[in-house]
């Protein structure tokens, strides 16, 4: 395990000289990557409204593989603007970049990893999180860890810097009223929920689900169309009078039926009346006054 004295962060004057302000021409760099200067409540907002849309899981999946996305993005700048730094003090550069973008202040508190085994561990304090704050200024305290972008981003960044899959986890979160954040940050597999942890990693196509379901509610609808369009045909389309009409209605209560039924009364008028894609099954009449419904067995 890495002594707490040699947890110290290299200088940041290297990292800040990497930032160019291009105001000409509308654009900021970092090295060769353009970036933006945006509004913490702006993200703050942001938050809120993925979490009212998408809900708590799909908004923390989501935020969490926007944080990995630009983890993995500064990871990448890491052998480019420290290539002389040994790999221990460059893996400093993720933490201090999350500094240096305003996003929360970084100290190291463990740090074990070796490049060649893969071996890692890493534990650091998170302070000042803006996410923490965004999250708490929207709605109030948290019962879970909320700072989800910024487990995003640890977690992008080692991965990559490591070369095999690294989660980090909030041990203790400003935003569920702890003093500051805690993060623990290990290989995915040394996790007992890793197979959750990564699904959360993974691409959420809602509009998939959307358009099914939206196709379904559609049949649904033309199902109850057609169910009404019938019933006005069954009344409308041969007679209108009582006889008729009492046919009709004993045909309609047939329908919903999962009971074989007769319609017992003249055999003429069964034909007769008998709509499309519905069977009236006949048999002798019992009664010669009016059509009645019964169960009955299946007659051709
Ligand atoms: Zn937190």
């Amino acid at each position: 395990m890495a002594k707490k004295e040699s947890l110290a962060f290299p200088g940041s004057g290297d990292l800040l000289s990497q930032i160019h302000f291009d105001s000409d021409k509308g654009k900021i760099w970092l090295h060769e990557q353009r970036m933006l200067l945006v509004h913490a409540s702006g993200m703050g907002l942001l938050r809120k409204e993925l979490i009212e849309t998408l809900g708590v899981r799909r908004a923390q999946g989501f935020l969490m593989r926007f944080g990995y996305h630009a983890g993995w993005k500064d990871a990448e700048l890491v052998a480019k603007v420290r290539p002389d730094l040994s790999k221990k003090e460059a893996f400093f550069t993720g933490p201090q970049l999350h500094g240096i973008k305003g996003m929360v202040n970084v100290r190291p508190v463990e740090l074990d990893f070796d490049m060649d085994s893969g071996k890692f561990h890493g534990v650091f304090d998170w302070i000042d999180s803006y996410e923490a704050e965004e999250h708490i200024q929207e709605f109030g305290p948290a019962e879970a860890p909320v700072c989800w972008t910024l487990i995003g981003y640890a977690s992008g960044y080692t991965t990559f810097y490591m070369g095999r899959t690294i989660i980090f986890k909030e041990l203790e979160c400003a935003g569920r009223g702890d003093a500051h954040c805690r993060i623990l940050g290990k290989p995915a597999e040394e996790w007992e929920d890793h197979a959750e942890i990564e699904r959360l990693l993974l691409p959420d196509p809602i509009a998939e689900e959307l358009f099914a379901l939206r196709h379904e509610l559609s049949e649904l609808r033309d199902n109850f169309r057609d169910s009404g369009t019938n019933d006005d045909l069954l009344i409308n389309s041969v007679g209108q009078s009582g006889a008729f009409r009492n046919v009709c209605n004993l045909i309609r209560r047939a329908a919903s039926s999962r009971v074989s039924v007769l319609l017992q009364g003249k055999p003429a008028l069964a034909r007769r009346s008998s709509p499309a894609g519905c069977t009236i099954v006949r048999t002798a009449p019992t009664s010669r006054s009016s059509p009645s419904i019964a169960p009955a067995y299946r007659q051709t």
